[in-house]
């Protein structure tokens, strides 16, 4: 592995920092052909803005500021819910280590916070994976489901947790071909669902939109932005968390270096948490894929729409609409993806986006087509084209973790509570599903991925049609 300095932004010098003390554990996961190379300068860097109403208002900063140069165990970096039970679970395993966990944002500011809020046990079904893969998907999320629950129970989390299910929904005949794959698939599975017809759909939801669905319990729907910020207030002392500071430099080695703002942050192993921007961080590049996804949310209604006071849709259409109903009688409505390096969720693409949530309002509530929107925003997350993710070792004391296409709370969340087995050189009984995993699949080089990526997003969304 090359060694390079570190591009220091610091206008004072640097303090010698203390040698890792703690001998690195055996690895587990195999190392892949590749390792992480030294970042000068992150590719693109997260970005936020208050237009997402799960975070209401200013929070309070949770954790303190880098004022020194420091050595830890291990940096994480990244406090999304990945990095975040990567967290949790290395401190119960070692419980003397010291953990930095670090982001460029806010807890809560990120993909993690201003998502849909589905903690979802199986969300889609790949057919070209088979059953064993499509269930190891589905059994690690559950993990991850069960983890978090734990978390948020054990520390009386509030995050307008509802365990009433979700509805996966058909439009058209396109809807309808997902729909039945998904079926399938559940039924390979041994997972449960019910039938529902569109009469049943239209009493309970108050759309006649929907012409076929089913049932699934499981998981949640939930605020995300209380849930990844109860979530780093629940970590025990061990963690330190670093808000609002990028990292802008990193130089691997027997201790890592981390620039961080004026300060160095060293450690003897490295967790890069960072989904939609481990590319900007020199890892899995034009394999991992930074798209933005964007969502808008009512006023509250002048009446609830069907018999549930709350409930969620999950379209099985690739493009189509999640539409949810909020506690507080609002819809949410999240579609549209775009591909831009880098990622854009700013007030322009949100004022287009706006127009399409509008039209997806219009065609499932007429009688609500004219509430207006409170908020419309985006978030950025990883995406590969085969639908893969990344789990393990790129290096020595090198980890990653991230795109998790569509299901990142629940499964980011198992795979962060796995890698931090790895990392700790513990076995865990499910670790083998991470391992097995399907890897990123290869894109053609810019400028031919930007224009291929795009030209397929909207020809996929003008066969979406009323799915949308
Ligand atoms: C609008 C929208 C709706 C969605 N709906 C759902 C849903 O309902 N259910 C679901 O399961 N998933 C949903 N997702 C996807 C889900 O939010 C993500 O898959 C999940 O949050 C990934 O978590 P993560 O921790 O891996 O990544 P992130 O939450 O993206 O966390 C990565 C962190 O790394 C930090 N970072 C990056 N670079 C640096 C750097 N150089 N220095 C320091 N920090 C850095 C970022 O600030 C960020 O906080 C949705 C996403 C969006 C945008």
């Amino acid at each position: 592995m090359t060694h390079s300095t570190i591009s220091a932004r610091a206008s004072e010098p640097l303090s010698p920092v203390t040698a890792p003390t703690r001998p690195r554990p055996r690895a587990l996961a195999p190392e892949p052909d590749y390792a992480l190379e030294p970042v000068r300068k992150p590719g693109y860097l997260p970005q936020t803005d208050d237009r997402s109403p799960w975070l209401d208002g200013p929070s309070m900063p949770i954790g303190t500021p880098l004022t020194a140069n420091t050595f830890v165990d291990v940096a994480i970096v990244g406090a999304g819910f990945t990095g975040l039970m990567c967290a949790h679970a290395l401190a119960r395993l070692r419980p003397s280590w010291q953990i930095m966990l670090i982001d460029a944002l806010a807890v809560g500011e990120a993909a993690s916070g201003r998502n849909s809020g589905y903690l979802m046990d199986v969300g889609h079904w790949q057919p070209k994976w088979g059953v064993e893969t499509n269930r190891g998907v589905a059994d690690l999320s559950t993990l991850g489901i069960e983890r978090i629950e734990q978390i948020v129970e054990g520390h009386g989390i509030d995050c307008d947790w509802h365990a009433g299910g979700r509805y996966h929904v058909a439009v058209n005949a396109r809807g309808r071909r997902a729909l039945a794959t998904f079926r399938e698939g559940m039924k390979a599975m041994g997972r449960d669902f019910v039938e529902m017809d569109p009469t049943e759909l239209a009493a309970r939801l108050g759309t006649q939109h929907y012409t076929e669905g089913m049932h699934v319990d499981g998981g949640a729907l939930l605020n995300p932005a209380k849930l990844v910020r109860g979530l780093a207030e629940a970590l025990p002392e061990s963690v330190r968390v670093v808000e609002r500071q990028q990292v802008d430099t990193i130089t691997p080695g027997t201790t890592h270096r981390l620039q961080a703002g004026r300060y160095q942050v060293s450690c003897s192993q490295l967790v890069l948490a960072t989904n939609g921007f481990l590319p900007a961080l020199g890892l899995e590049r034009g394999r991992v894929l930074p798209f933005a996804t964007y969502a808008s949310v009512t006023e509250p209604l002048p009446r609830q729409p069907g018999s549930e006071a709350q409930w969620g849709v999950v379209p099985e259409e690739k493009m189509g609409a999640t539409v949810r109903l909020l506690p507080d009688n609002r819809l949410l409505i999240r579609n549209g993806v775009r591909y831009r390096n880098p990622p854009q969720i700013g007030a322009s693409v949100c004022a287009a986006m706006a127009k399409d949530h509008r039209a997806s309002l219009a065609r499932r509530f007429p009688e609500f087509a004219d509430v207006p929107f409170s908020h419309t925003w985006g978030g950025t997350l990883g995406v590969t084209t085969n639908n893969a993710t990344v789990f393990g070792r790129f290096g020595d004391g090198a980890w990653a973790c991230g795109a998790h296409n569509g299901v990142g709370m629940s499964l980011g969340g198992a795979l962060g509570h796995l890698l931090a087995h790895e990392v700790a050189g513990e076995k865990h009984t499910l670790a083998h599903l991470a391992r097995s995993l399907p890897q990123p699949a290869w894109t053609p080089p810019e400028p031919f991925r930007s224009v291929g990526i795009s030209a397929y997003t909207w020809f996929l969304g003008l066969l979406a049609g009323e799915e949308k």
